[in-house]
């Protein structure tokens, strides 16, 4: 398996790729490529291009969650041909309008394209349920809310069946990939909560321990929440820890007292087996 960061808030020196606050990864496992997340811009394809990467080529494209930081870059990958031919894989609900509510205005963070816009781009894929996507590679679907301290919590609004109501982001979801070490999870901005995602993996395949964690966890205070994960994400025993893109610098401060915690930018790669 190999991980190549296509687009994070940070960048990794002397590389000169681009950064912006958003996330994009390109996943190579077992002679397939998938794109996880798109970002907001075309700083993917700008990256790819440095890289030497040929987003054409790549037939999936797996959606975290709505918010236009993960989805926005649909729309440069359209501009540019790259979407025609593709399969998009999401939850149900990541498509639908959201909003945030800033000083009583309604600003939009969903994706700019609907289900049925993208239906008539490239193909597409919606499932609640877990997927297989590769021999090892596995979507999560819908992430049951089951750690007390990481209950459901609503993060703007959802438009869903043309009622606008509270988001508690149904739709976010993570991958995991069934390694030879164990377990490890693959996050576009886990506002399901790390440890909802983490106990979820561990449920589903067998509670093989988790070995990696690389992505979002929408950590950015310094609050009871986050000791309560790091003490849960430290029980694991993680041999490799990842946060990047939403996570704070004094979340990270945290959790690297915790936690075996490594630096994440566009163009890192990660490699296991
Ligand atoms: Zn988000
Ligand atoms: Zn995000």
């Amino acid at each position: 398996m190999k991980l190549t960061v296509l687009t994070d808030n940070n960048t990794i020196i002397d590389r000169y790729l681009l950064g912006e606050p958003a996330l994009s990864f390109y996943l190579e496992d077992d002679g397939q490529q998938l794109l996880f997340d798109v970002g907001y811009s075309d700083v993917l394809i700008k990256n790819a291009q440095t890289l030497g990467i040929d987003l054409a080529q790549i037939p999936r494209i797996v959606i975290s969650h709505g918010h236009d930081d993960h989805t926005r870059g649909l729309q440069a990958l359209h501009q540019q041909g790259l979407l025609a031919g593709k399969t998009i894989i999401a939850h149900p609900a990541a498509f639908f309008p959201k909003f945030a509510e800033e000083q009583g205005q309604q600003l939009e963070i969903g994706s700019t394209y609907s289900a049925d816009a993208l239906q008539q781009i490239c193909a597409l894929q919606v499932s609640a349920q877990p997927l297989q996507l590769t021999e090892h590679l596995y979507f999560l679907g819908q992430i049951p809310r089951q750690i007390p301290f990481e209950p459901a919590t609503p993060n703007g609004l959802i438009k869903q069946d043309g009622v606008l109501q509270p988001d508690f982001l149904w739709d976010d979801t993570a991958l995991v990939y069934c390694g030879a070490d164990g377990l490890s999870i693959i996050t576009g901005c886990s506002h399901s909560g790390i440890c909802n995602i983490a106990a979820y993996a561990q449920q589903l395949f067998q509670q093989q321990p988790i070995v990696r964690i690389i992505g979002g966890l929408h950590l950015l205070k310094q609050d009871e929440r986050l000791t309560q994960t790091a003490a849960y994400l430290a029980a694991l025993q993680l041999k490799e820890f990842h946060p990047c893109h939403c996570v704070s610098l004094a979340a990270k401060l945290t959790l690297s007292q915790w936690l075996p915690l490594k630096e994440v930018g566009s163009g890192h790669v990660l490699e296991w087996t």
